[in-house]
């Protein structure tokens, strides 16, 4: 018997609880056991899905700072030696992976996309230099087993209900750092892209320029979209990203601006009616994909179309 400790973010809990089908690709075995442990999430969701439930609660535990979060972690790990730890490699999940891994004195793999067994061995796949190629990454030593999972590419499937035994933890340890939080601010309200009948989408060509879009967007009544260059970068949120570990989109137009068209990008565009494609390269991926396609700069289109637009909506 296996046994898999999957970290439960609450600002993602069905990434979380979709980390399940990592552990069972992992464990390959009926009778692994899978604990998630949550900070203040609404376990509701992961209800019925774990076999346990560990919620964390000390009063004057920091639960917004990774290293406190750390510190309970390593506790729980003396405690219980998981044989594999999980973590969703949301934004959070990015802080916490890595000083975890290094205070348990194990390896990490971050970002992982994929789960392999070959000759008995287990190996955990990740995208390596922005995504051009996979890398196989082996396991070696006595563990725990610890990856980050990238959201969005693994997800559970419930089938049968369990009986989820939930225990409360308070940590003996608990550190108090020097990070303070000030202020709490509501997530901005989003539109949902698969609705939208024009999408403005902006990929890498438009680091730097990705408000430019909105313009445009509005110009044409669309909504903005994005490539997960942008998303990664921070510079657009992950639900309008369209893609593999993204959205699929169906509007009538989509507008790609400085998107290459990598095979995930284009994974979520299936079901779009026409693209245009506006590159520098006129032999990006994108492009053979488009109806037109226009040579230049994207900032450049952008200005002169909604110039045009403007002009017209006047005369
Ligand atoms: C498992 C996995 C899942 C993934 N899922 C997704 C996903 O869901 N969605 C997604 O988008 N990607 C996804 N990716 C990433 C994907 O492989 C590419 O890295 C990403 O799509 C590249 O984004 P991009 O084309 O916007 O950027 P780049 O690759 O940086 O391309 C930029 C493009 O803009 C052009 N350009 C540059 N400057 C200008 C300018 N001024 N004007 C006009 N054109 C310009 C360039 O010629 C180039 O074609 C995934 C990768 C992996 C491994």
């Amino acid at each position: 018997m296996r046994r898999c400790l999957i970290y439960l973010d609450e600002q993602a809990l069905q990434d979380s609880v979709d980390l399940l089908e990592v552990a069972r690709q992992i464990h390959a075995s009926d009778d692994d056991v899978t604990t998630g442990v949550t900070f203040g999430a609404d376990i509701r969701l992961a209800a019925g899905a774990f076999d346990s439930i560990i919620q964390v609660s000390h009063p004057q535990l920091k639960t917004y700072d990774p290293l406190a979060v750390t510190e309970v972690l390593v506790e729980l790990q003396e405690k219980n030696a998981f044989d594999t730890i999980l973590v969703p490699a949301t934004p959070f999940g990015r802080m916490l992976a890595p000083r975890l891994a290094m205070r348990l004195k194990t390896g990490l793999v971050a970002d992982v996309t994929a789960i392999r067994h070959e000759g008995g061995q287990l190996l955990a796949i990740r995208p390596a230099y922005s995504g051009r190629i996979m890398a196989a990454i082996l396991f070696h030593g006595t563990g725990p087993v610890m990856m980050s999972i990238r959201p969005g590419v693994f997800h559970w499937d419930r089938t049968a209900e369990k009986n989820t035994q939930t225990e409360t933890f308070a940590p003996t340890r608990v550190r108090d750092g020097n990070l303070r939080r000030l202020a709490v601010k509501a997530k901005e309200q989003t539109y949902d892209i698969r609705e939208s009948d024009v999408l403005v989408s902006g990929g890498g060509g438009m680091i730097g320029h990705f408000q430019e879009l909105e313009r445009l967007a509005q110009s044409l009544g669309g909504q903005v979209s994005a490539s997960r260059k942008i998303v990664d970068q921070g510079l657009a949120s992950r639900s309008i990203q369209v893609g593999q570990s993204g959205k699929t989109v169906s509007p009538k137009l989509y507008l790609a601006l400085g998107i290459d068209g990598a095979v995930q990008h284009v994974e979520g565009l299936k079901q779009v009616q026409h693209i245009i494609s506006v590159n520098l390269n006129k032999n990006a991926p994108i492009c053979s994909l488009s109806d037109i396609v226009v040579e230049g700069d994207a900032v450049t289109f952008i200005d002169k179309l909604v110039a045009k637009i403007n002009q017209e909506a006047s005369d």
